[in-house]
C-alpha cells in the first residue's frame, strides 16, 4: 500500500480500543473533505474493524455544485465589462460544455482570489469593471460573504457583485439520511461546521434519524476519536450528538455572523449535484440588497445543465460508491486530467483517493 508508513503514526491504543467496540455491522458518513483526506492520507480503512464502514459524504462544496450552476457562472462571466472573482479550485469545473478556465482561455476577465473581500479591493481598483464574485462554499464561508456585501453597501460600491452559491449541510444531510438504502448510523462532522453551524441542527438531526453523531478536529487522533465516541454511542442505545467543541453561549463573533447572515441572506430549495433540489438547502440574497446580486443584475437563472455520463460523482458524494468503481478513475480522469468535480477539488474525495490510496496524481 502506498502509505503505510502514515499508518504506523496512528495510535495503537485507540485502534485496538475501535476493534474492541466494534461488534456489530455499523456505516458512518464522514461529512467533511479535508477529514476524507486525513482517512485516506494514514490509509485508515487497512486498520478499521471489518465490521465498521467509513463512507464519504457531501462535505465538498466544489464537488456538489450541478453543471447548471457552473453554467450559470460562465453566461455572467461572459457579459461585457465583466471580471469574474473565483477560487482556484472552481476554475476548472465544468459546466455543460466550458469551464471558467476555458472561457478565461477564450478572453474573459477570469481572477483567482482567496477570500471575498479581494474580489472588493479589485471592485475599488477597477471602477469601470463590474467585479462578480462566485461564492461557493458550505455556511462556513457565508458570514465572509455577508461582511463583504455589507461592506460594499456600506461604501456605495456598486460595482461589485455576488453569485450566491452558498449551500448549507444539515438540509442535505437529512434528505440523505432518509435514504434507508444507505443505513448511515454514524456522522462525523468536522469542528469547522460545528463552530459556524447552529449545533441544534445536527442535534435535531441526531434525534430524528435515531443517529450518533461526533464532532472531531482534522487530525488524525480526533477523527479516531470521533469514531470510538460515535461506536459508543450506538452501543449504549442512545444516540446523540457529541461535541467536545461546543459552547454553552455562543461567542460574539458567532452572534455577529448570525446578525450578518440575516441581514444579507434566505434560505430557499437549492440544486445539489447527486442529491437532486432539496428545500431550505442554499441561501441567496434578500431583495433589499439586490444590487449586490448577480443573479438578479444579469437576470440568469440557474438551469439544469448536462452532467458528464461517464462521472460517478453524484453517486459518490452520496455514499452510494466509492471513486475506484468507476471505469474513468485513474484511467481517463487523472488529477492532471479531471472529468469530474470529485477530481478536481482539493477536497474532492476522487483526486484524494487517486493520491493517498494509489499514490497518483
Ligand atoms: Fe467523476 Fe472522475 Fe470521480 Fe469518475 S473518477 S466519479 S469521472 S471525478
Amino acid at each position: 500500500m502506498a502509505n503505510a508508513e502514515y499508518t504506523k503514526e496512528v495510535s495503537t491504543a485507540l485502534v485496538e480500543e475501535l476493534h474492541s467496540l466494534v461488534d456489530r455491522p455499523i456505516r458512518v458518513m464522514v461529512i467533511c473533505g479535508t477529514q476524507t483526506r486525513t482517512l485516506l492520507k494514514y490509509n485508515i480503512n487497512d486498520i478499521l474493524p471489518d465490521n465498521l464502514e467509513v463512507v464519504s459524504g457531501p462535505g465538498c462544496s466544489i464537488c456538489v455544485m450541478p453543471a447548471g450552476h457552473i453554467d450559470a457562472f460562465i453566461k455572467i462571466s461572459q457579459q461585457p465589462d465583466v471580471i469574474t472573482a473565483t477560487c482556484d479550485d472552481l476554475l476548472r469545473v465544468h459546466g455543460s460544455r466550458d469551464s471558467l478556465q476555458s472561457i478565461k482561455a477564450k478572453g474573459a476577465q477570469v481572477e483567482v482570489v482567496d477570500a471575498p473581500m479581494e474580489a472588493l479591493d479589485l471592485a475599488r481598483k477597477f471602477p469601470d469593471k463590474i467585479v462578480v464574485f462566485t461564492a461557493v462554499g458550505f455556511e462556513g464561508a457565508a458570514p465572509d460573504v455577508a461582511e463583504t456585501i455589507l461592506e460594499a453597501a456600506s461604501e456605495g460600491i456598486d460595482n461589485f457583485c455576488v453569485i450566491p452559491s452558498i449551500r448549507l449541510l444539515p438540509p442535505s444531510l437529512d434528505s440523505l439520511l432518509s435514504a434507508p438504502e444507505l443505513n448511515i448510523r454514524g456522522l462525523l462532522c468536522s469542528a469547522h461546521i460545528e463552530a459556524i453551524t447552529d449545533t441544534e441542527a445536527y442535534a435535531n438531526l441526531a434525534r430524528q434519524h435515531h443517529l450518533s453523531c461526533a464532532v472531531a478536529g482534522f487530525g488524525i487522533t480526533e477523527i479516531m476519536e470521533g469514531l470510538i465516541s460515535i461506536v459508543k454511542q450506538i452501543k449504549s442505545g442512545k444516540p446523540g450528538n457529541q461535541n467536545p467543541y461546543g459552547k454553552e453561549t455562543p461567542s460574539k463573533e458567532a452572534i455577529r455572523s448570525q446578525k450578518m447572515l440575516s441581514e444579507v441572506f434566505f434560505a430557499v430549495e437549492t440544486d445539489w449535484r447527486g442529491l437532486g433540489s432539496i428545500e431550505g438547502s442554499g441561501f441567496v440574497i434578500r431583495d433589499e440588497l439586490s444590487l449586490y446580486d448577480a443573479v438578479k443584475r444579469f437576470n440568469v437563472r440557474f438551469k439544469k445543465g448536462e452532467e458528464e455520463i461517464q462521472c460517478q460523482c453524484a453517486d459518490i458524494l452520496s455514499g452510494r460508491s466509492t471513486p475506484n468503481e468507476c471505469p474513468s478513475f485513474g484511467i481517463s480522469c487523472t488529477s492532471r486530467h479531471p472529468v469530474g468535480p470529485c477530481m478536481v477539488a482539493q477536497e474532492g474525495i476522487c483526486a484524494s483517493y487517486l493520491r493517498y490510496m494509489f499514490g497518483r496524481l
